[in-house]
């Protein structure tokens, strides 16, 4: 005996699986929430079936039908709306049954907020725009965890979906526009996917005043995000002719095009080595640039040359290696120009630090985010600062950078180091070394280091 938990998708009936629908024609228990699924999702279950709404139990009577029909031998079939396990109370079912160890399996369904994008016909993630999607709901009954407060996601800038909140949608506006800005796209849609979904769209300013006018006071999706109007984002590289992949050698401009048809995929998509990425033919071959010595203005000669290939409208990426002590200016503006990621790799690898393996943990997944950045097609310059202290600790490995620049530069990107001593080989292989020596600091003259000078 099992109990199957089954997501139902967001209304249309055929938006159910086919291991669903299989499964509720079979089980001789069949237990939905009926103020939701709709009621095609459960004719189907077979003739002498117990058919049960779920809507009007409470979680011990929900069990008690399940105990009933572990004790008959029967398979249940549990069927939620949309996708059982996004905003679905299936957790707490799932912790009654472990407890009385019942067998469970979970079915998976079509959430309501994809259905919700496809009304829209608007893609929830878009290159260099927004690549994660918060699903989260407004503080209504349920109190919210901290750090989840709306008012906080929204700092992400990241598309929004909202689940539970259409009542509130006053309060969403509050909490969001001031992150968002009040012209940011917003949608509404009722009942996605149903004969009678309405869809409604603007902005922050005008999304709630739309959405009661139109009279929608349940079963709706609120969603938020530049992505729902933007037309002007960046293609994705995957399939940009020049670009390769696992499953795509890059073509040359004029070349014949390969014909592939009757050829298959390889079985497993392999990650993208160093190797793999080719030249691309608009673009000329990337630079490695380096520098290094004892002066001051290594970082700053870096950041002068970001500042110069943003204004060339090149995407631009900055991975500190050092944490220092202070908010340093640079990512204090960098937080706020589009077309520049930057990062700082997280605590730890301090000037003074003394914790060695904290260290280099650090150094390496700061190296993992700066080698992903280089090889992953999305930037034309990424800046490595400091990165000559995380090879001189042996935390990153000498010849894995001399292979990545290599990559990258053959797939024109541009890749510049900055930091003391940098190693012998590295400045063998660079394009460009520039070597600052220090004439005169006025920390020799006791002063400190200043804001907007030093950091
Ligand atoms: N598990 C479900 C969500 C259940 S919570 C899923 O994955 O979709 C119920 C909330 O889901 C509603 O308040 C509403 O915000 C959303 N919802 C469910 N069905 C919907 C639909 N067809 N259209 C828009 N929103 C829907």
């Amino acid at each position: 005996m099992r109990v199957y938990v089954i997501g139902a998708g967001p209304g249309d009936p055929r938006l159910l699986t086919l291991r669903g629908a299989e499964l509720i024609a079979a089980c001789p228990v069949v237990l939905y929430t009926g103020s939701l699924v709709p009621a095609e999702v459960i004719a189907p279950a077979r003739p002498g079936a117990r058919v049960l709404d779920s809507s009007g139990m409470t979680l011990e009577e929900i069990v008690a039908v399940m105990v009933e029909a572990r004790d008959a031998g029967q398979d249940v079939a549990r069927v939620h709306t949309g996708d059982p396990l996004i905003f679905g109370s299936t957790a707490e079912q799932l912790r009654r049954l472990d407890q009385l160890g019942i067998a469970w399996e979970i079915v998976p369904g079509v959430s309501s907020f994809t259905a919700a994008a496809a009304a829209l016909g608007r893609e929830l993630t878009l290159p260099e725009l927004s690549q994660t999607v918060i699903l989260t709901r407004a503080e209504g009954r349920t109190p919210m965890p901290a750090g989840e407060k709306l008012a906080d996601l929204g700092r992400h800038g990241a598309t929004m979906a909202l689940f539970l909140s259409i009542t509130l949608v006053d309060d969403v506006v509050a909490a969001l526009a001031p992150a968002y800005g009040a012209d940011c796209p917003a949608a509404v849609v009722h009942k996605a996917s149903c004969p009678d979904q309405i869809v409604v769209t603007g902005t922050l300013a005008d999304i709630a005043g739309k959405a009661k006018a139109a009279g929608i006071r349940s079963q709706a999706m609120i969603l938020v995000g530049r992505v729902l109007t933007a037309t002007d984002f960046a293609a994705s590289r995957l399939y940009d002719p020049s670009f390769s992949h696992g499953y795509r050698k890059a073509r040359r401009e004029g070349a014949p095009e390969h014909s592939r048809r009757g050829r298959r995929p390889p079985a497993a998509a392999t990650t993208s080595a160093p190797g793999q990425v080719e030249p691309s033919p608009e673009k000329p071959p990337g630079l490695l640039l380096v520098y290094t010595g004892h002066g001051k203005g290594k970082t700053t000669a870096a950041l002068g040359l970001v500042f110069r290939a943003l204004g060339r409208g090149q995407r631009v990426a900055v991975v500190q290696f050092i944490k220092g002590k202070w908010k340093t200016g640079e990512r204090l503006f960098a937080e706020s120009i589009p077309g520049l990621t930057f990062r700082v790799m997280g605590q730890g690898f301090t000037w003074d630090s003394d914790d060695l393996s904290r260290d280099r943990r650090a150094a390496e997944a700061a190296w993992a985010e700066g080698k992903a950045l280089a090889l992953g097609g999305g930037h034309d310059v990424v800046v490595l600062d400091e990165l000559t202290y995380a090879i001189n600790y042996g935390f990153v490995p000498l010849d894995d950078v001399l292979e990545v620049s290599r990559a990258a530069r053959a797939a024109g990107v541009s890749v510049v180091v900055t930091g003391r001593n940098a190693p012998d080989a590295l400045v063998t292989a660079a394009d460009l070394v520039t070597d600052m020596k220090s004439v005169k600091h006025p920390f020799q003259q006791g002063q400190r280091a200043r804001a907007g000078i030093d950091y």
